[in-house]
């Protein structure tokens, strides 16, 4: 279909397409710009691209869903969905991994756009993926870590977002049937294989980002002072609050404001979280599973103070619901989306249920989708 949108835009084939996931993050929030653990998932929804290089320094884009753009490709950001590709490009040519020219691109999509589900890496991860096998430089076969470092810097340098390496590396990384446990100090990972017979269900609440990136600054702030205060308190070289063990808390609790307090408090104890339900995940525990994405949660809404009545509601619905697993808010929060681990032969009762239950409480139609742990980007 990619192919077919841009034969009609730009007339003939394209030289190359590719295709990437989106992804949800099942557990570790915040913790990424502290140094700590997640367990992302790609899911089954998915951008995808295809490309033709130009002979000029021209990049024309078609997306179905944002329309047409242009611009040369040295060119500085315009603040259009049409930088994500530009600077995609400007990063593998400084890397050497492509020639420095202009391109058209096609995209379409059926991720939802800021809903927290990595849209924008994943229009990144396939126009890295088609522009290389395009101008031939260099194998498809690269280093996929090194690939998401690339399409993170063109997102923080170009676009100007101040992403973590989280979203890049799960769409571009991920193995079919897993999540992926992610050490954002040391940027290691390693596939942890979902028990049999899950669904993963996301649910949006609906709350609009734009009120949401002044707080989320805020948190980040936060931690920084916490951080501060902890080497003040504590003596020690800290890199991160990912640091911090249980027992230093006696201090802390003595030392540190009452805010910094709960944020620290949180990243320690969401660490252990990734790390239980990754260990709940290999024996096949969803007894455990559930507790840590509750436990989760519920250190998101009192320690963080990143849900809204909406995340929390879904929460508190999906604990009653026949087939469920585990439940919390995925993503930054201030409003986003829920995630959901639900038996599979319960899921759309589920989604129904926890729909009807919504709707009761806010009066409207949540929008929700149905994901397995999908495969990483690749060429299509
Ligand atoms: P998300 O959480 O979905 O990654 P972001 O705000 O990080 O949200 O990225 C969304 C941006 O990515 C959009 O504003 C747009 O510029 C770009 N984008 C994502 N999907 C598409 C698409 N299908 N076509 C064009 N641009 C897209
Ligand atoms: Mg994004």
């Amino acid at each position: 279909m990619v192919r077919a949108l841009f034969a009609e835009v730009f007339g003939g084939a394209p030289a190359s397409a590719a295709r990437s996931p989106g992804r949800v993050n099942l557990i570790g929030e915040h913790t990424d710009y502290n140094g700590g653990l997640v367990l992302p998932a790609a899911i089954e929804l998915a951008t995808r691209v295809s490309v033709r290089p130009r002979a000029d320094a021209l990049v024309r884009g078609c997306s179905r869903e944002r329309g047409e753009a242009r611009a040369g490709l040295y060119d500085p950001p315009a603040g259009h969905w049409l930088d994500y590709a530009r600077g995609t490009a400007r990063v593998l040519a400084d890397a050497g991994l492509v020639r420095d020219t202009g391109f058209e691109i096609a995209v379409l999509s059926d991720l939802p756009e800021g809903a927290g589900l990595s849209s924008s890496a994943a229009l990144e991860a396939a126009t890295a993926l088609a522009l290389i096998a395009a101008s031939g430089v260099a194998e498809v076969a690269f280093d996929r870590p090194e690939l998401a470092r690339l399409c993170q810097r063109a997102e923080v340098e170009f676009a100007g977002v101040p992403c973590g390496i989280m979203d890049h590396y799960a769409v571009l990384c991920s193995e079919p049937g897993s999540a992926l446990l992610l050490d954002c100090a040391r940027v290691e990972a390693r596939a942890v294989p979902l028990p049999d017979g899950l669904e993963i269900l996301i649910f949006d609440t609906g709350i609009e980002r734009a009120l949401r990136e002044g707080r989320y600054a805020a948190r980040r702030a936060e931690c920084e002072r916490a951080l501060e205060g902890a080497r003040f308190a504590l003596g020690r070289r800290l890199a991160s609050l990912s640091e911090l063990v249980p027992s230093d808390f006696e201090r802390l609790e003595r030392t540190l404001d009452a805010v910094a307090l709960r944020r620290a408090r949180h990243v320690v104890g969401e660490n252990a979280r990734v790390r239980a339900l990754a260990a709940a995940f290999a024996s096949g525990d969803l007894e455990a599973a559930g507790a840590a994405m509750f436990a989760s949660h519920e250190s998101l809404r009192v320690d963080y103070e990143v849900t809204v009545p909406e995340s929390d509601a879904l929460v508190e619905d999906a604990r009653g619901l026949p087939g469920s697993v585990g439940a919390r808010m995925t993503g930054a929060g201030f409003g986003g989306c829920t995630v959901h681990l639900v038996e599979t032969g319960h899921a759309h009762a589920f989604a129904t249920g926890l729909a009807r239950r919504f709707r009761d409480r806010f009066g409207r139609e949540p929008r929700h989708w149905f994901s397995r742990a999908a495969a990483g980007a690749n060429l299509i």
